[in-house]
């Protein structure tokens, strides 16, 4: 594995993850350790996010702080990277959101895209891919690809789970998108699944 990867090993978000895992788990747990897992690797990606000082006056004096330097935007992949954006709004409402619509085409396991507004914007300075699986790493490679032709400079990739696969993939493609991931896990099955996974991110947040 290369030293891109960072995998988030605390153990409140390990155990999060297990949640996620455990196919009992209802909807509504599912969502909540998702969000709350969004947050925590989105802290750790932005260890390094630019900042400008922010002179600000306390109740006692005149001091010199911080805000952040840098135009933030979310790219959660439709649908299950729609799940991981509200957690982080609350942490950085300011951050722009641009889906993202891609469909993994079941026979030949490549991505399609159907929806993506950001091309009418200008570009931000740093984006964060948001999906939960890091399957085959088509997706991500095909995300990562239309925010550089957009004009991005710096992407990170934030995830639940990963796939060597997908990790070696999306790697190779654009060995300078960090990622981010809770775990990586053993292999994708004949179907394209992470195994052990989560099953169907989507289906298991909003519909199973
Ligand atoms: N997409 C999913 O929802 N789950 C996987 O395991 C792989 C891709």
């Amino acid at each position: 594995m290369t030293g891109q990867v960072q995998v988030l090993t605390h153990p409140l978000a390990q155990s999060f993850l297990t949640d996620i895992r455990d196919r009992r788990s209802q909807r509504a747990i599912i969502r909540n350790r998702i969000r709350a897992l969004s947050v925590l690797l989105f802290y750790e990606a932005t260890r390094d996010l630019p900042q400008h000082a922010q002179p600000v006056t306390t109740p006692l004096a005149e001091t010199c702080g911080v805000h952040v330097g840098a135009t933030v935007g979310l790219v959660p992949v439709l649908r299950a990277g729609l799940g991981m954006v509200d957690g982080i709004l609350e942490f950085l409402p300011e951050a722009r959101v641009f889906h993202l619509g891609l469909f993994r085409d079941e026979t030949t396991l490549q991505p399609v895209e159907y929806y993506s507004k950001f091309a009418e914007h200008e570009p931000v300075n740093i984006a964060f891919v948001l999906d939960p699986m890091l399957a085959t790493g088509g997706s991500a490679v095909a995300a990562v690809t239309r925010l550089k032709e957009w004009g991005v400079k710096s992407i990170r990739y934030l995830g639940l789970f990963a796939a060597p696969e997908g990790v070696a993939k999306l790697t190779a493609a654009h060995p300078d998108v960090p990622i981010h991931v809770v775990a990586v896990d053993s292999h994708l099955n004949d179907r394209g699944y992470i195994v052990p996974g989560m099953g169907d991110a989507g289906d298991r947040q909003f519909s199973a």
